[in-house]
């Protein structure tokens, strides 16, 4: 089989790769810049399960929902927050200042592709920050564009046709190996295609984080794993939490648990969304995202709580205790566990008939079940300990009908050693997005996108 040339390979079509892409080939029309991606194109990504003839998850090659154009974003909320506090650590290797104006760039590209009708959420009440500091809440300041799932696919389809033809977009093309070849790199794909270039984006993101390790091993990149957020997403009526999301859209809470001084943290707030299935490496865990579209609104807001835990030496393997909760969730509940606060205060499970006699309905069609069974007693205390104070500034959070979902568990991706302009300690292979460790969201990984392109374009020029 033939060996492809380019001048730079970028491997995943994320918001990291796109607009790496984006920015390439704007700064510089004459660059050969192929994208190689294991998912399919926007209009071929369609996850099997509908509900009927497919209920739970089939272990796709290629999961639809995390993988192809537009990543692991691709059918999220799209909530781009404009912050340095929370959704990754760029400013450290860009400078706070530059890290804003790159998220403020991306926000600019995702309005000129079609979002320029949606709503920029910017700073809240100051009476609410007050009540929360009065609860010991500590709530995080931050600019949010909120998408929405529809707008976004708008923008994702709109930023496809800006690059297909300025960039060869290789779709199910699963890179295996990236080997040193001469002053470049080759990387080689599952389907035996080889493409060679100077130089290298990685960007594959969570999903791609076994195969970033190993890419770690083969290339000898230093990297350190030592993190992990474990939880559960809890449900209650839209109602409950309107007086936060009415003016922030997003509220980011940290709490600092008094039996444990554990930092626990609401994440991914989605008003009258709906609450779903992730799939990560073949473990059910739960997320949740909501529309823009009014028609598509449900009566309720959830939001996950996640306790970080960081681990020290001798243990490296954050992920794999993660992996084991989530997995304890699936062997009890064959997949997501759902229960009602009060059943969990009781001490019981929830049944089926519980779950339908209480007043918050759920989105999403979860086994019922006992999370106490599943969750370490630490996280779980840290846990209620946080929706009692929640309960403080959102009335009724504590209401025994508030649903929690587990497990949700946020892997970190081992933070893999890289320069301030990204780049590894091998001459031309940067590492971007979440897959580096510098990243959790949609706007610090697309910023790391065009920060790291636009270094590179120097880079080259400067030859
Ligand atoms: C359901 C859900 C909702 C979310 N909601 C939000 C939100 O509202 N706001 C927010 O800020 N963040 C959100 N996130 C997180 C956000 O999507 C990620 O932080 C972001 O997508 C990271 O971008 P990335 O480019 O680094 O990686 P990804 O988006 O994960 O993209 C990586 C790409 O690389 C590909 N890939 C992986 N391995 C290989 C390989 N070996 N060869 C070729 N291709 C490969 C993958 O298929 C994937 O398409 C959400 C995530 C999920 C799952």
């Amino acid at each position: 089989m033939d060996t492809r040339h380019y001048d730079v390979l970028i491997i995943g079509a994320g918001p990291g790769g796109i607009f790496a892409a984006y920015e390439l080939t704007r700064l510089d029309a004459s660059l050969k810049v192929a994208v190689l991606e294991c998912g399919g194109r926007l209009d071929q990504r369609k996850c099997p399960i509908n509900g009927t003839t497919v209920k739970s998850c089939l272990n796709c090659k290629s999961c639809s929902i995390m993988n192809g154009f537009g990543g692991a974003g691709a059918f999220s909320d799209g909530k781009y927050n404009i912050t340095n506090e929370f959704g990754g650590t760029l400013f450290e290797y860009t400078g706070k200042k530059e890290a804003i104006e790159l998220m403020e760039y991306v926000d600019e590209i995702n309005c000129k592709m079609g979002g320029s009708e949606t709503r920029l959420y910017e700073g809240g009440d100051p009476a609410l920050y007050k009540k929360c500091l009065e609860n010991n809440l500590h709530l995080l300041k931050a600019s949010v564009r909120h998408l929405g799932t529809d707008v976004n696919l708008v923008v994702l389809g709109n930023l496809y046709d800006s690059l297909k033809d300025k960039v060869d977009f290789f779709f199910h093309h699963r890179v295996n190996t990236v080997m040193v070849q001469g002053e470049g790199y080759e990387a080689v794909c599952e389907n035996g295609e080889r493409f060679q270039a100077d130089k290298v984006i990685i960007s594959t993101g969570r999903s791609g984080s076994r195969w970033m390790e190993s890419i770690c091993k083969d290339l000898d990149l230093p990297s350190k794993s030592s993190r992990i957020d474990i939880g559960v997403r809890v449900e209650v009526p839209f109602e409950t939490f309107s007086t936060l999301t009415d003016s922030l859209y997003e509220s980011k809470i940290v709490y600092r648990s008094k039996k444990y001084q554990d930092r626990i943290r609401t994440f991914c707030m989605n008003p009258h969304g709906v609450v779903v299935n992730e799939n990560t490496n073949g473990i059910i865990t739960v997320n949740g995202h909501s529309y823009s579209d009014p028609s598509l609104f449900t009566e309720n807001t959830n939001f996950a709580l996640l306790v970080s835990s960081h681990f020290t030496e001798p243990f490296h393997e954050s992920n794999a205790y993660g992996e084991s909760i989530a997995r304890l969730s699936n062997m009890l509940g064959g997949g997501v566990i759902v229960q009602r606060f009060g059943d969990l205060i009781r001490g019981q499970r929830s049944t089926p008939d519980r779950i339908a006699s209480g007043f918050v309905r759920p989105t999403l069609q979860a086994t019922p079940g006992d999370l106490s069974l599943v969750i370490p007693k630490r996280q779980l205390d840290d846990i209620i300990e946080m929706i009692y104070a929640l309960d403080a500034v959102a009335p009724s959070t504590a209401s025994d009908d508030t649903l929690l979902y587990g497990v949700e568990v946020k892997f970190y991706n081992m933070e893999v050693e890289v320069d301030s302009n990204l780049e590894t300690c091998r001459k031309g292979l940067y590492v971007i997005g979440d897959c580096s460790g510098v990243t959790h969201s949609l706007s610090h990984a697309s910023a790391s996108g065009v920060y790291a392109a636009r270094n590179l374009v120097r880079s080259i020029h400067e030859q």
